[in-house]
């Protein structure tokens, strides 16, 4: 019970309570059947390996043992191969997966599918702070440049400096020619924006147009209940309406 008490200090309050329900299950006669809540009751796994995977699961963001522990049950109820299937694919992913050797994007293969995509405009590339960043811009389906993945943003804070980050291959790329704008399209961060100040410095002696994602207002938004930094950045951001 120390691990959860570690994690959850109420913990104890609520198994307390829990155990009663549970005593007051089994007076009543219909003790819970479920395995998990009699897992959950006592301090030690039954299994090495059920204790192993759970510590394991639990190591993943946002899990928590209870988390990791319903979904070690999960598993174990389900056929064989699909468990196969998914640590096949996990092993696979570690080992396999590889970077982009022109945008950093995350790929199958040396070159990734957008950079080699002849479809695609190659005269503006869009710079991402990371891989999340290509995927919701993709999703919009607005974009059909190529992009940069700088692999997180200046931060002296956390000690990111501009060294740690693939800002030299993107000075190159534009070097190189044929480049004739570059998005920033960083997180509207105070990391964010050094990054992209900084970024602005190094281009700046090359011919190639820079701009930056529009910021302000999001739709829907009221202006009643908008705070001064956002309605600020989007009067200064303002854009002419076409007539
Ligand atoms: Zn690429």
């Amino acid at each position: 019970m120390d691990y959860l008490n570690n994690i959850f200090p109420l913990s104890t309050f609520y198994l307390d309570k829990f155990s009663c329900l549970t005593n007051f299950a089994l007076r009543k006669g219909n003790a819970f059947s479920n395995p998990l809540t009699k897992i959950m009751t006592t301090e030690q796994f039954p299994s090495k390996l059920l204790e192993r995977a759970v510590s394991e699961l639990a190591k993943l963001p946002g899990v928590g043992r209870r988390t990791a522990l319903r979904w070690a049950m999960y598993l174990l109820k389900q056929d064989a191969r699909r468990t196969d299937a998914l640590a096949e694919s996990l092993i696979q992913l570690r080992h396999d997966v590889k970077f982009c050797k022109v945008c950093h994007n995350i790929s199958d293969t040396d070159i990734c599918e957008i950079c080699s995509n002849s479809q695609r405009d190659h005269s503006t590339i869009c710079v991402v702070e990371n891989i999340r960043g290509v995927l919701a811009i993709e999703a919009t389906a607005q974009y059909r440049g190529l992009y940069h993945v700088l692999g997180g943003a200046i931060s002296p804070v956390d000690g990111v400096g501009p060294a740690d980050l693939e800002i030299e291959s993107l000075v190159e790329r534009v070097k190189a020619g044929g480049v004739h704008e570059v998005i920033l399209a960083l997180n509207p961060t105070m990391e964010g924006d050094t990054t992209n100040f900084y970024i602005t410095r190094k281009l700046g002696e090359y011919d190639v147009q820079i701009t930056t994602l529009a910021r302000g207002l999001s739709v829907g938004d009221d202006l009643e209940y908008t705070d001064e930094l956002t309605l600020g950045r989007s009067i200064l951001g303002r854009v002419p309406i076409e007539k």
